[in-house]
């Protein structure tokens, strides 16, 4: 073990994990303490670079370039007054105060950085949620989820091989070729499921001429519960089940899966769905290694059990934000829900806290505000309902209104990660790079 690399009196805080609640906590406390020498910030994820989770499934399915929007972790410490230190957390040494990293190594496996600690006044833990295949056989083997940017740019490459593979081979299209199966229809699984739909037509028509896509392309997106986007209102799931069937994604509803193998899907009524690639969206949960990490509390999905201040129950210098924490607010009846708003809300709210942990006064509790859901549809159309818009009442939206609305949430978290210029300049970029380059990523 190396040792304790950081000497230094001032406060330490650390953040782990630079995702939607973690890096735009990181950046204002870098503006806000680094930049003064009024704390020592740190940021630890184990990737290079940042890429807003709810945008993977545009890169799985090619309408997103991924170089358009990704963050250099270490170069937005440098601009932000923070210092970025990759390694993937592996354990937490809560009686001396110190992050345990596990080391890294590159493809050749030649190590690239040692095993080593990171020490801490305070710790904020922010690393997300991973999917949960609940123990299904074949997922691992023969399944792809979308929890980071190379599982999402995995996907693309095996989609594109899949449909050159079909436009080069001698025989006809096999039964299940060019056929994906997304199992979980929550909001991941659907917006996937229509963005496929459009993204794999685009492909074919732009020179892969002996595919045709009403006969070749078959997407069918199954869901376990009575219908898809069960944590939504009915109108906006039975919306979103007319335009899909409208543009003929095959849905099965009350459709369990037993098993991924790898010529298809079996389903536990004896269905058997045939399919070249499989994508698992259904649910998530904390990463495993939190599971009892420093003697925390834990909840059985691997989160992390923080009080209204959004410490954890069990040490009060470490908080927890986003999906890996667990909170059931008062006169609730179940936990927040892991999205980027609640992430967004509890990383805004933290940052509000930190003058009064720092000087060791009292915590505000965090209070969670539901805006409502949006589900966007691709090019096809986004609906939503807005939660008390009017006058207390909930307003559903569709179109032009609520794309606005959808787009304006990955828009205040570049705000928040990258100020409002270069916010404005970034999407200017890439309105008129739009025009030059092909709608859908071809490779
Ligand atoms: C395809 C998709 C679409 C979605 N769409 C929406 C949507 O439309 N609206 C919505 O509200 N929510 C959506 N979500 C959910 C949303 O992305 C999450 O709720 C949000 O990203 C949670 O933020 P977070 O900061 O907790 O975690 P993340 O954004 O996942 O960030 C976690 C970070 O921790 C790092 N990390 C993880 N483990 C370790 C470790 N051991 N050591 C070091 N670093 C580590 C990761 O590299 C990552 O940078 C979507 C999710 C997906 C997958």
């Amino acid at each position: 073990m190396v040792p304790v690399e950081t000497v230094t009196d001032l406060h330490k805080i650390v953040v782990v994990g630079g995702g939607a609640a973690g890096l735009e906590l990181v950046t204002k406390l870098g503006n806000r303490y680094g930049r003064k020498g009024k704390a020592h910030v740190t940021l630890v994820d184990r990737s290079r670079t940042h890429i807003w989770k709810p945008l993977l499934h545009e890169v799985a399915a090619g309408s997103l370039d991924i170089g358009h929007h990704a963050v250099d972790y270490l170069h937005h410490a440098h601009e932000h007054h923070f210092r970025y230190r990759i390694g993937e957390m592996t354990g937490l040494n809560r009686a001396d105060k110190l992050v345990e990293l596990a080391a890294s190594f590159d493809a050749e496996g030649r190590e690239v950085t040692p095993k080593r600690t990171i020490a801490y006044d305070t710790l904020i833990m922010a690393v997300g949620s991973t999917t949960n295949d609940f123990g299904t056989p074949g997922v691992q083997e023969h399944a792809i989820a979308l929890d980071t940017k190379d599982q999402a740019v995995r996907f693309h490459q095996r989609l594109i091989n899949a449909m050159l593979r079909v436009h080069t081979q001698a025989g006809p299209v096999r039964p299940g070729q060019l056929h994906v199966v997304v199992i979980g229809a929550g909001a991941t699984g659907t917006e996937l499921a229509a963005e496929l739909h459009r993204t794999t037509r685009e492909v074919a028509k732009t020179g892969l001429d002996r595919i045709d896509p009403a006969k070749d392309l078959k997407i069918t997106l199954v869901e376990a519960a009575d219908r898809i986007l069960p944590a939504v209102p009915e109108r906006l799931s039975g919306e979103v089940m007319t335009l899909l069937s409208k543009i003929g994604v095959d849905v099965r509803v009350k459709a369990r899966v037993t098993e991924v193998r790898a010529e298809g899907v079996q389903l536990a009524d004896g269905g058997f769905i045939p399919s070249e690639l499989v994508v698992w969206a259904a649910g998530v949960k904390g990463p495993n290694f939190l599971h009892g990490l420093g003697g925390l509390e834990t909840t059985r999905s691997n989160q992390l059990v923080v009080t209204p201040t959004l410490q954890t129950t069990r040490d009060p210098d470490i908080f927890a934000i986003g999906d890996c924490a667990y909170l059931v607010e008062q006169g609730s009846d179940r936990p927040i829900p892991p999205r980027a708003q609640a992430a967004h809300q509890q990383a805004s709210h933290l940052l509000s806290q930190i003058p009064n942990k720092l000087a060791g006064r009292p915590l505000k509790p965090f209070r969670y505000r539901d805006f409502g859901s949006l589900v966007s549809l691709g090019e096809y159309t986004t609906v939503g309902n807005l939660m008390g818009f009017i006058q207390g009442k909930n307003m559903f939206i569709a179109g032009l209104f609520a794309r606005v609305m959808y787009r304006s949430l990955y828009k205040m978290h570049e705000m928040a990660v990258n100020g409002t210029w270069k916010t404005a300049l970034d999407s200017l970029a890439r309105a008129l790079t739009r025009r030059t380059v092909p709608r859908v990523k071809l490779h």
